[in-house]
């Protein structure tokens, strides 16, 4: 069941864990996991870092919404203590070269599905806060499931490939196909297909008239390239088609150019960069669960923080602080 709870993962280079989450991720103990790290929160440090991210610009990363009352509540808190912004906001600043306001707090969507208009947006509109998403293009007006889960399932149901080894858990699969090179990632997912016993099951994704529905409720609709390779293992050519391609498809769709882009699994790319300057993307987005400065000094590579709609809101406290992201470094850097 685990290829299931690792929709975030791929978007986000992994992460050390904070102590008492070292939990498996077995449902009983879902309760445990949404608040895991959360005594930080009583931390001497958390003031200190409150006071500390005031001066920051926090960027939240969020998937699916699969906790919509949770994430009202994480909403609220924004509403309480931070100011949130726009892309539009962040554009703005760097343009005129001052910075966001104290304690700006962006909210965007990777890999969002229907969950998001469905769950996310009323929350959002009712606060009157706005967002981004970062939609996976190909799959907008389908019913395919993500590659990573449907590897996932795949490999559950009987589904072999000559480059990933009999048995191997999901999540250490994923890490697997994540690693290979672009090609051999594709074939790996074909291989899969005609191997396994059962097809994976559909995934209500938005279709492209949702995408003016989140535009016109003041969410910016953003690139996050055609299929969501890992665009590091991807070639040149490869790595201007996804983009590129996205790009085409989400300018039809919207009636206008998108100027942001998340990068799929959070990392930075050289090439990518390049073409994303030459199509005048102005934001670029990571996942590397930092805060960054309130003017970006470099637009297109954005810090963010990775949230879920089910984190606690002690724990999303501490996030935002940028205390909980610290001490998982520091795990990270021992361990
Ligand atoms: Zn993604």
């Amino acid at each position: 069941m685990s290829y299931a709870t690792t929709a975030a993962a791929v978007c986000a280079p992994p992460q050390p864990v904070v102590p008492s989450a070292a939990a498996p991720r077995r449902p009983r103990e879902r309760g445990r996991e949404r608040d895991r790290g959360s005594w930080l929160r009583f931390s001497p440090a958390q003031p200190l870092f409150r006071a500390r991210a005031a001066q920051r610009l926090a960027v939240l990363a969020y998937h699916g919404i699969t906790d919509p009352r949770s994430f009202g509540a994480q909403l609220d808190r924004l509403r309480r203590l931070a100011t949130p912004v726009s892309v539009r906001d962040v554009e703005r600043s760097l343009a005129e070269g001052r910075p966001l306001p104290p304690r700006s707090v962006l909210v965007t969507f990777d890999d969002p599905d229907r969950t998001v208009l469905r769950h996310a947006l009323p929350e959002l509109v009712a606060r009157r806060i706005p967002a981004a998403a970062f939609v996976i293009a190909e799959l907008v007006g389908t019913e395919k499931p993500f590659w990573w889960h449907e590897a996932g399932f795949l490999a559950q149901h009987g589904g072999r490939a000559r480059l990933l080894p009999r048995g191997a858990d999901p999540d250490r699969m994923l890490a697997l196909l994540k690693a290979m090179p672009d090609p051999d990632r594709r074939r790996s997912l074909a291989e899969l297909r005609v191997s396994a016993h059962r097809r994976a099951p559909a995934r209500e994704q938005l279709r492209p008239e949702d995408l003016r529905v989140l535009r016109d409720a003041d969410v910016t609709v953003g690139n996050h390239t055609l299929g969501h390779p890992s665009l590091r293992r991807c070639d040149e050519a490869t790595v201007h088609a996804e983009i590129a391609g996205a790009h085409r498809v989400l300018t039809r769709w919207l009636g206008e150019a998108p100027s942001a882009f998340a990068y799929p699994d959070g990392g930075y790319d050289e090439r990518a960069d390049a073409v994303l300057r030459r199509l005048g993307y102005r934001l670029g987005f990571l996942s590397d669960h930092r805060l960054g400065p309130r003017l970006p000094e470099h637009p297109l590579r954005i810090s963010r923080l990775q949230v879920d709609s089910t984190t606690s809101t002690r724990r999303f406290d501490t996030i935002l602080s940028g205390l909980e992201p610290a001490v998982r470094r520091l795990l990270g850097a021992q361990g």
